[in-house]
Parts: C-alpha cells; sequence; structure tokens
C-alpha cells in the first residue's frame, strides 16, 4: 500500500496523491529509482493506489476492500511487464496493447508497469513511444529504471518523472564508503581516484586524451575493472547534474569543488549525454565488446559532443 513509502519515499508519496487530490493524473511517470530496491513495490503500490475508487493508501482499509485486497495476478487492470531475458520484446508490448483494448473490469483506468524499462530495445522503445504520442484515454504508463538516461529522449520527455531518493546511501559518510556500498564490495580507492584523475583529463584534453589512457587508468582495463570505473563515472556526472539543476550532492559529496567544476563547464544537455554515452558503453561492455577500443570511442565521444 501506498503509505508504506510515506516516509522512505515523501516526495513520490506527495506526487501521487496530489496527483488524485487534484486531479491532475497524468498519463505516464517516469520512475527513476536511483537505486532505491523496493522501486517496483511502489511502482505497484501507487499503481494500485490510483485505481481503487477509494484511493485506500493504508493496509487496515486496503484489507476490508475487494480491488486493494485482490493478489497481484489477480490484478486485471494492473499489467507488470519484465524483460524477457535481457530484453523487453516488441511482441510484449504488442500483447498488452491487445490486452488493454478490451474494457476494464474494476475502474476506468488501467495501468502497465513496466519494470527495468532501460531493457527495452529499439522496436519496443518505438512501440512505447506510440503509446506515449497518442496516449488512449484512461491508460496509465509506468516505466520504473534506474536512472532515466537509460531512456531515449523523446520517452523522458513524455513522462512526468518520479525522483526516488535512495535512503540507504545516506548512511554512509564519505564518497569512498559509498561507492563501495554501491558496488557492494570494498575496493580500492586507487580506482576511484585514478578514475577522477581520468574525468579531469579527459574534461581538460578532450581527444588527446587517446594517447594517454593506458598512463591514466591502464591498470583497469579488465572488463570487471573497466564496469566499476565507468559505474563511477557515472555517478560523479550524476552529481554534476544534481548541482546543476540545485539538486542534492548524492554521492560525491566528500568531492564538491570537483562536481563543482565539472558542472560549471557543462550545460545541462551536455551532462545528459555523457551520462548517456557511459551507459551505452557500459551496455557494450556487458556484451563483451573490446575494453581498449570502448574507451577509446568514450574519448571520442565525450570530445564531440554537443548541443
Ligand atoms: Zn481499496
Amino acid at each position: 500500500m501506498l503509505d508504506d513509502f510515506k516516509e522512505e519515499q515523501p516526495i513520490a508519496y506527495k506526487i501521487f496523491k496530489n496527483a488524485i487530490n487534484k486531479n491532475k493524473l497524468s498519463h505516464a511517470y517516469l520512475i527513476e529509482a536511483n537505486g532505491y530496491s523496493k522501486k517496483n513495490e511502489l511502482a505497484y503500490a501507487a499503481a494500485k493506489y490510483i485505481l481503487c475508487d477509494k484511493h485506500h493508501t493504508n493496509i487496515k482499509e486496503g484489507q476490508a476492500c475487494p480491488f486493494c485486497s485482490k493478489s497481484k495476478e489477480n490484478q486485471l487492470d494492473i499489467k507488470i511487464i519484465k524483460p524477457e531475458g535481457l530484453i523487453i520484446k516488441k511482441k510484449q508490448m504488442e500483447d498488452l496493447q491487445k490486452e488493454f483494448s478490451t474494457k476494464s473490469i474494476d475502474s476506468n483506468k488501467k495501468i502497465y508497469i513496466i519494470e527495468e524499462a532501460d531493457k527495452l530495445n529499439t522496436s519496443s522503445s518505438n512501440a512505447i513511444l506510440k503509446f506515449l504520442e497518442e496516449p488512449e484515454e484512461g491508460i496509465i504508463a509506468f516505466l520504473v529504471v534506474d536512472n532515466m538516461y537509460q531512456l531515449l529522449n523523446t520517452i523522458i520527455s513524455r513522462c512526468q518523472i518520479v525522483n526516488l531518493q535512495n535512503n540507504e546511501i545516506k548512511n554512509y559518510e564519505n564518497t569512498y564508503e559509498k561507492i563501495n556500498f554501491l558496488l557492494h564490495e570494498e575496493i580500492d580507492s586507487d580506482l576511484i581516484e585514478n578514475t577522477l584523475s581520468f574525468i579531469d583529463y579527459l574534461e581538460k584534453n578532450g581527444i588527446s586524451t587517446i594517447s594517454h589512457i593506458q598512463r591514466l587508468i591502464g591498470n583497469y582495463l579488465s572488463k570487471e575493472n573497466l564496469l566499476k570505473v565507468l559505474d563511477i563515472m557515472t555517478w560523479f556526472y550524476k552529481d554534476c547534474l544534481n548541482l546543476k539543476m540545485n539538486l542534492k550532492i548524492e554521492i560525491y559529496n566528500s568531492f564538491y569543488d570537483k562536481i563543482e567544476e565539472i558542472k560549471n563547464k557543462n550545460e545541462i544537455e551536455i551532462l545528459c549525454k555523457k551520462i548517456g554515452t557511459l551507459l551505452d558503453i557500459k551496455e557494450n561492455i556487458l556484451y563483451n565488446a573490446n575494453t581498449s577500443l570502448q574507451l577509446d570511442m568514450l574519448v571520442k565521444k565525450f570530445s564531440e559532443v554537443k548541443i
């Protein structure tokens, strides 16, 4: 039930409450989880809250309500889509469309929740876009994703963003501890420092960084290490973006000056594109692309990025 998230995610809670109270439901919500582990449960609770005709929020009311007390499998107006294997296929989106064209049973609205929406491929992304461009009366989309820059800009711009806070991370004092927590292991602080020097060099020298990669992060060219480097970079640019948008720095509180410097050098759109590049490169490496070539590509893309 929605009340379960009142304390942990007060902003998201308020967004959904206001949507009902002020009768301002959006036709698409993009839930950006930022590592919050109960993101899918929150999406489901919000969907139930919207569809219940009494908009119940707590378990006590919910238990007595025929709609809220139904099991997930029996919620015919809430459809949950998860990746089949590594991707969400176009066929899954077509099946959804077919299923949702029949009349709803409990209310006049239906909600579909796409978990791990970063697993949409080109054709399923396009199918979603069609949904979002011509929203059908009463159909609401929930896209759940860890980092919204994993989605196409055209999708992002059509959704109301619900930004979740990763409260678990607040328990850690400095950047090193936070990164260890996020990576689920104790990593060498050299890896973090060298990654930050790499960012520094790359921001100052652009394309010529290619001939210095070996010196800068040559020790971390294994697939396993490079994935960590890319995560550390992604979080860094995400914090630059946070600062740019007057939001709180989440991870790099120990490196405020560095974040501020890069923030001042880059426009919002550029920061978003750089984050997008990092996520693309990470995906390529997960699919076993050559690590050195991917790093060269990263440097190239960072140097060429334009608004
Ligand atoms: Zn209810």
